[in-house]
C-alpha cells in the first residue's frame, strides 16, 4: 500500500524509503509521486578554454592576457571585455590573497553532501579580474580578506575546474 502524505516533505522522505509515496494535493488529487533514476552522459568539448583544463591536470593556471591593450584576466577568456580584441594565454602565480569569501551551506547535487564548504575570490598580483575556487584547509573562523593562498591541484584530473583548489598559504 502506498502511503500518503500532505506534506511534500514526507513525501520526499517515503520516495527515498520506497521509492514511491502519494501526496495528497491541497488542490483535492492524490497525486502519486516517484523516484526514477536518471543519468545522461554529456559530451562536450572545451574548445578555446582546452589549455586551461588541461593546464590543471599539469599543476598551472592560465589566465588571458588581450594583446592590445594587455587587460589580464583570472580566467579563460577568448576575447577582451574592455577593448574586444583577441587574448593569448599567460601563467597565474599559484599564490594569491582573498579578495572576498563566502560559506556555502547549500549547492547543486554534486556538492551538496560537502557542504558546508567555504568559496573565496582569489586575487593574484597584476591581474586584473578575480578566479572563484574552493578554500579548502581553514575554519570559517580562521578565513579573512587579504588572507595568503595558495593553489592545489587534484592528483588524478577530471578536467574540472574543481581540479583546483586553494588553502593557507602559511
Ligand atoms: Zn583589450
Amino acid at each position: 500500500m502506498t502511503k500518503r502524505f500532505d506534506k511534500f516533505k514526507d513525501v520526499m522522505a517515503e520516495i527515498r524509503r520506497s521509492g514511491a509515496a502519494i501526496y495528497k494535493n491541497p488542490a483535492g488529487t492524490d497525486d502519486l509521486v516517484v523516484l526514477s533514476p536518471y543519468s545522461i552522459n554529456y559530451i562536450h568539448s572545451y574548445a578555446q578554454d582546452s589549455k586551461f583544463f588541461t593546464g590543471l591536470a599539469e599543476g598551472k593556471l592560465y589566465g588571458s592576457e588581450c594583446k592590445k591593450c594587455g587587460q589580464r584576466y583570472g580566467t579563460p577568456r577568448g576575447h577582451c571585455m574592455e577593448c574586444g580584441s583577441e587574448t593569448r594565454w599567460f601563467e597565474l602565480p599559484l599564490k594569491g590573497k582573498v579578495h572576498s569569501w563566502t560559506t556555502c551551506y547549500f549547492g547543486s547535487e554534486e556538492f551538496m553532501k560537502e557542504t558546508p564548504f567555504n568559496l573565496v575570490l582569489v586575487e593574484f598580483p597584476g591581474v586584473n579580474t578575480l578566479f572563484l575556487s574552493r578554500l579548502v584547509g581553514a575554519e570559517q573562523k580562521d578565513i579573512f580578506i587579504g588572507m595568503d593562498v595558495k593553489a592545489e591541484f587534484r592528483k588524478k584530473p577530471r578536467y574540472l575546474v574543481s581540479d583546483v583548489v586553494f588553502r593557507p598559504a602559511k
